[in-house]
């Protein structure tokens, strides 16, 4: 059997009004992933335990069988790994994202969580001067994808408490700074950051094209190196994992999957769809199992894009989905497992906890399922309806009731 598990990130939704009360993911035309919902166990998911950050992080980790209440330390940890980054014991490390600050009727507000989604080379630029100016024997800073970067403060305290910025969007952020311990470092940090970005000739040319200027950090998302038994280990199966961002890479190597890189794979509407289908069908030729994670879906629902979410469902439906149907059965026997590892609507422009639409289909046991798959599968008896996410993975390998989850 080869397992395949597909992860939309962030693409179920709420009923918007301009779509009549319905949901993108009702309006798009989506006829392979509808065709799976008629052929499958259908129902909802609560990826998300209650009490947590409603984040990637810890919904992919529930998705994979670990459970967040015992294995999550934080966010960072996991994309520092996916960087090839190894955290010491008494090192701590934050995302440090490139963001937009503006006034705001006089407050200075966060006016863009990605610094106009600033490119890959333009960042490097900015964090090589943040790291020349502000990194040293305690601190450093490692350039990531886009807008997504790393610092790992050594000897870094336990306990700050930090905010991401995409959930304080358009808000002042003098409410919103790292507090908690090592408070006054942190803030420093960041204000130093906005002078030397400000300045930089990088940010300059950006306005000159009339592009938001990437001119501060926003370091959130702390923790230590977390403790994780490995997939293979915990399942007896060889895996891979494909994704553009860093986090989910992060948790796939500290689990021991194989990471299967795809050639303009972006985390944005503009990826490598086809690339994505194409690569794991080539991996699951050797591995029994593939993690394949799509962000664009997220970054529409964060810009509150409700014609591009729809089409960046569309493009998953049929760029991945599609393809995924047309190359699996010569591989033989296998099982999908579809499901959003959280909502970002429209609306709220953020993550929300809110239990998600999933599907477990099965080649060689089709059974009467739903006739679409939308946020329909969310209501009512469903014959798939986990409260504890991490229980789904062993559910989607067929184990023994409880065997393999911890
Ligand atoms: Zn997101």
């Amino acid at each position: 059997m080869k397992y395949i598990v597909l992860v939309p990130d962030g693409m179920s939704d709420l009923p918007v009004a301009e779509l009549g009360e319905r949901t993108p993911l009702e309006v798009a035309a989506t006829p392979a992933m509808d065709w799976l919902a008629r052929r499958g166990e259908c129902g909802r998911v609560q990826t998300v335990p209650p009490g947590f950050e409603p984040g990637s992080d810890v919904a992919a980790l529930s998705i994979l069988g670990y459970d967040p209440r015992t294995c999550y330390t934080g966010r960072s940890p996991l994309e520092a790994a996916s960087m090839g980054i190894e955290l010491g014991p008494d090192d701590v490390a934050f995302r440090c994202n490139l963001v937009t600050l503006a006034r705001r009727h006089g407050d200075l507000a966060m006016a863009d969580y990605s610094g106009g989604h600033i490119s890959s080379k333009e960042a490097a630029e900015l964090m090589k001067t943040v790291d020349e100016h502000l990194g040293g024997a305690e601190l450093a800073f490692y350039p990531g994808k886009m807008y997504r970067h790393l610092m790992v403060w050594h000897g870094g305290p336990e306990g700050c408490r930090t905010t991401p910025p995409h959930d304080i969007l358009d808000q002042p952020i003098a409410g919103y700074l790292p507090d908690g311990a090592g408070r006054d470092r942190l803030r420093h940090l960041i204000a130093r950051s906005a002078d030397l970005l400000s300045a930089h000739p990088v940010n300059a040319r950006r306005q000159a094209q009339g592009k938001a200027p990437a001119n501060s950090i926003w370091l959130w998302g702390e923790g230590k190196a977390p403790h994780l038994q490995p997939f293979a280990q915990k399942y007896g199966l060889r895996g891979g994992v494909i994704s553009a961002v860093d986090l989910v890479l992060g948790i796939g190597r500290h689990l021991g999957l194989r990471i299967i890189d795809v050639p303009g794979a972006t985390g944005f509407t503009d990826t490598n769809y086809e690339g994505k289908a194409e690569y794991a069908l080539k991996a699951l030729e050797e591995l029994d199992f593939v993690y394949v994670h799509v962000e664009a879906t997220d970054e529409a629902g964060h810009m509150g894009d409700l014609e591009g979410k729809i089409s960046a469902i569309e493009d998953f439906d049929r760029r991945v989905v599609q393809r995924l149907l047309e190359g699996l059965p010569r591989l033989g026997p296998h099982r999908i497992l579809l499901l959003p590892d959280h909502a970002t609507p429209v609306r709220l422009r953020t993550h929300c906890s809110d239990p998600v639409p999933a599907l477990i289909y099965t080649s060689t046991h089709e059974v009467a399922g739903m006739p679409a798959y939308d946020e329909h599968l969310l209501e009512g008896e469903c014959p798939l309806a986990m409260t504890a996410g991490h229980e789904l993975m062993a559910h989607f390998l067929r184990l023994p009731h409880g065997a393999g989850v911890r």
